[in-house]
């Protein structure tokens, strides 16, 4: 009865499709490169011999893959018939346009999409307190509820098969800046000779950004861009020590230099003295 077929083996797809063998399902596995199925295979893993084999081996079809065009290149060498009665679990990022693209193209061919972003690393999937973004009609899901709760939490969010995607997208958006502004600091640290593990410590009390999210969330809500507590003014002038720090240091400067002139911009609109939140009325333009 708990058969998953999963197509695409990456890290995810790997973490997926070994977390359903931990859970006694039949699994049934496809990749492009079809080597990257073997440690699977020998933990009791079925390998299709094709694409239309994985597809009609089970009812739920997971998909991790780098994006949509590779979906589009994996499903186009089955026939359409391989789809119908199909839900797929479409847990690959792309755009929310993209998203909504693929539910009504798996929809001509008689398959529903459940659209999924996923919210934790490979390492994460299958534990406590991991969760992915889902939307779609709320009855497939409800129908796999079992089957990709193996996987993580479900955080629904509604029907429209782009709002996974959208959510997910913003998401990562805040994650790679936020990620991409640690690797830099410490490109700094480094070139300084103070070591990851050094800074560890205080890399953990910067970057915990729950203080702030929640004070300027219900200000962004309101519009309120009061700067009774920071100024954007002050925002360029901290900005600047951060480049000539970088610059000096021997680090490349483009990422806080490109944050500077986001500041710029918003200086140049008029809100030297609004808060930092005002960026959000600049970049929305
Ligand atoms: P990978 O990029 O490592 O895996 C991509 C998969 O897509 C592989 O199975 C690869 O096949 C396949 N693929 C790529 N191009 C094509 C193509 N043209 N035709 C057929 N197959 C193709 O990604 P991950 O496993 O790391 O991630 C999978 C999804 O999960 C992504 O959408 C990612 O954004 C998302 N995700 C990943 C996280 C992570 O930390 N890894 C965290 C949260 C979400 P092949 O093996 O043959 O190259």
């Amino acid at each position: 009865m708990k058969s998953v077929t999963v197509i695409g083996l990456g890290p995810m797809g790997q973490a997926m499709a070994g977390a359903y063998l931990s859970s006694g399902y039949d699994v049934t596995v496809w990749n492009r490169t079809p080597q990257r199925a073997d440690e699977l295979v020998a933990r009791g893993a079925e390998r299709a011999p094709s694409v239309e084999a994985a597809l009609t081996a089970a009812d739920l079809v997971v998909l991790s893959l780098v994006d949509y065009d590779a979906m589009y290149a994996i499903l186009e060498q089955a026939p359409s018939a391989a789809l119908a009665g199909r839900t797929v679990a479409n847990l690959t990022s792309d755009t929310p346009g993209r998203a909504r693209e693929a539910a009504a193209w798996l929809a001509e061919r008689g398959a529903v999409q459940i659209t999924g972003g996923v919210q934790v690393p490979p390492p994460g999937i299958g534990t406590p307190g991991a969760e992915t973004y889902y939307s779609g009609p709320k009855d497939a899901i409800e129908a796999h509820r079992i089957a990709l709760e193996v996987l993580t939490g479900i955080d629904y969010l509604g029907e429209d098969p782009g709002l996974a995607a959208l959510y997910y997208q913003i998401g990562i958006d805040m994650f790679w800046t936020g990620l991409v502004g640690y690797l830099h600091g410490q490109a700094v640290a480094e070139a300084n000779g103070i070591s990851a593990e050094r800074f560890l410590p205080h890399a953990v009390k910067t970057m915990d950004f729950r203080y702030f999210l929640e004070f300027y969330a219900p200000r962004i809500a309101a519009g309120q861009h009061e700067g009774d507590v920071e100024r954007l003014s002050m925002g360029v002038a901290s900005m600047e020590h951060v480049v000539h720090t970088a610059r000096a240091s021997g680090v490349d400067a483009s990422l806080p230099a490109a944050i500077l002139e986001i500041f710029r911009r918003g200086l140049a609109a008029g809100h030297g003295q609004d808060s930092l939140t005002s960026l959000v009325d600049v970049l929305k333009r």
